[in-house]
C-alpha cells in the first residue's frame, strides 16, 4: 500500500494529542511535587508492591492499608513482591489513598520470563517457592516436569513439587507417579499431595505456604485454579475474570498480584505466572537446571564433550554407575534436543 500522506488536520491531531500526553506527565510531577512541598507527604515507610497499572503501583503498607504511589522518574521498574520505601499522602476524590515510592529495595529472588519481544524480564520479585502442580490426569510426563525444575532452578527460585488430584490415583497411576516422585525426592525436591476437592487434605500445604510467597504454576488442567480457590476462598478469582474482561475489552491489568492467604502466606498470581517456564533455554541453562548434572559436565575428559558416546564422559559414567537416573539423563537429551521447537 502507498504511503498516504496526513493531511494538515491529522498532523495537527496527533501533534496536539503529543503535546496532551506531555502536559499530563508533566501534571503528575507537578501534583507529586505540589504534596511534596505542601508537607502532604507522611514520613517514609515500607511497603510491598501488590499490583502494577502502568503508571501507578498498588503498595501496601506493614499494616496492610493500601496506597496507590506514583513512581519517582529514577527508581527503575517496579514488580508486584518488591519491597520499598514510600511517602504516603492524602486521599484522592475516590477516597484512595495516595503516596509516592520513593526506592526500591534489593530483591531476595526474582521470577523473569519473556515479554512479547522475547526479552526475559523479571515479573515478580522476593518469591521463596515455585509450586508445580502435577497431577494424575492430565498425566504428569517426567520430561515436562523437568522442563519447570529446569526453569525453577535458573530462576534461583526453590521448586516444590504438589501432587493434586490424588483423589483419583487408582492403581494405575500409583504405578507410574509413585517412582516418579520419588526420583524427584531423592534429589531433594519435597513433595505434597492433595486434592483441591478435599480442604481436609490441605493441611501440610497450609502450614507449608505459612510465612512464604509461593506461586503456583503447571500444565492446564492440573487444578491451579481450583486450589487458589479453595486456598483464597473471600477473593473472587481472577485469572478467568481478568481473561473475560480483556475479551470484553475491559481496562484491567493482567500483571501479577499478590494475595494474602487466610491461613498464612502469600501468593503471586497472573495467567502469565502460571505459564512459567516453558520457553526457550540456552544448553547451558538447561544442564544447570539438573541439578545432579551440573556439576558433572566440568569432569569430562573432552571439554566439548557432546555426553553422547564420548570416552570419559562423566555424565554417562554417572548413569552406569547409578548416581543419575537414566529417566533423567534421557529427559536432559531430549530437551535439548527440542530446544529449537521452543
Ligand atoms: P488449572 O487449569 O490448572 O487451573 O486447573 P483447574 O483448577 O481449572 O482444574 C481442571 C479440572 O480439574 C477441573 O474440572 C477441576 O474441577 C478438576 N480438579 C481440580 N482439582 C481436583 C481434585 O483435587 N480432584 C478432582 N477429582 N478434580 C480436580
Ligand atoms: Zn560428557
Amino acid at each position: 500500500m502507498a504511503k498516504r500522506k496526513l493531511t494538515k488536520k491529522q498532523t495537527w491531531r496527533i501533534a496536539k494529542i503529543q503535546e496532551e500526553k506531555a502536559k499530563r506527565a508533566e501534571q503528575k510531577e507537578a501534583e507529586i511535587s505540589d504534596q511534596l512541598s505542601a508537607g502532604e507527604l507522611g514520613d517514609e515507610i515500607h511497603g510491598q508492591v501488590i499490583a502494577h497499572f502502568g503508571s501507578q503501583v498498588e503498595i501496601e503498607d506493614r499494616e496492610r492499608n493500601s496506597y496507590r504511589c506514583f513512581m519517582r522518574a529514577n527508581l527503575g521498574p517496579l514488580v508486584t513482591g518488591d519491597m520499598v520505601v514510600f511517602r504516603p499522602g492524602a486521599e484522592n476524590d475516590k477516597g484512595i489513598r495516595q503516596g509516592v515510592v520513593e526506592t526500591r529495595l534489593d530483591r531476595e529472588s526474582e521470577l523473569s520470563r519473556p515479554n512479547p519481544y522475547n526479552e526475559i524480564k523479571p515479573v515478580a520479585a522476593n518469591i521463596d517457592f515455585i509450586v508445580l502442580v502435577v497431577a494424575p490426569e492430565p498425566h504428569a510426563h517426567a520430561n515436562l516436569i523437568d522442563r519447570y525444575l529446569v526453569a525453577c532452578e535458573n530462576c534461583h527460585i526453590e521448586p516444590i513439587i504438589l501432587l493434586n488430584k490424588v483423589d483419583l490415583l487408582d492403581d494405575l497411576s500409583r504405578f507410574h507417579l509413585y517412582p516418579l516422585l520419588e526420583r524427584y525426592h531423592n534429589l531433594g525436591y519435597q513433595i505434597l499431595q492433595v486434592s483441591a476437592k478435599d480442604p481436609d487434605s490441605l493441611g501440610d500445604l497450609k502450614d507449608f505456604l505459612n510465612d512464604r510467597v509461593s506461586v503456583f504454576v503447571g500444565q492446564s488442567g492440573v487444578g491451579k485454579s481450583s486450589l487458589i480457590d479453595t486456598l483464597l476462598p473471600d477473593v473472587e478469582l481472577k485469572v478467568g475474570a481478568l481473561s473475560e474482561n480483556t475479551r470484553k475489552g475491559k481496562h484491567t491489568t493482567t500483571t501479577a498480584r499478590l494475595y494474602h492467604f487466610p491461613a498464612g502466606g502469600d501468593l503471586i498470581d497472573s495467567p502469565g505466572i502460571r505459564e512459567f517456564g516453558l520457553w526457550h533455554m540456552s544448553e547451558d541453562e538447561v544442564l544447570y537446571g539438573f541439578r545432579e548434572l551440573r556439576d558433572l559436565a566440568g569432569h569430562c575428559r573432552f571439554r566439548d564433550c557432546r555426553h553422547e558416546s564420548e570416552p570419559g564422559c562423566a555424565l554417562i559414567e554417572a548413569v552406569d554407575n547409578d548416581e543419575v537416573t537414566p529417566e533423567r539423563f534421557v529427559s536432559y537429551k531430549r530437551i535439548l534436543e527440542t530446544l529449537s521447537e521452543l
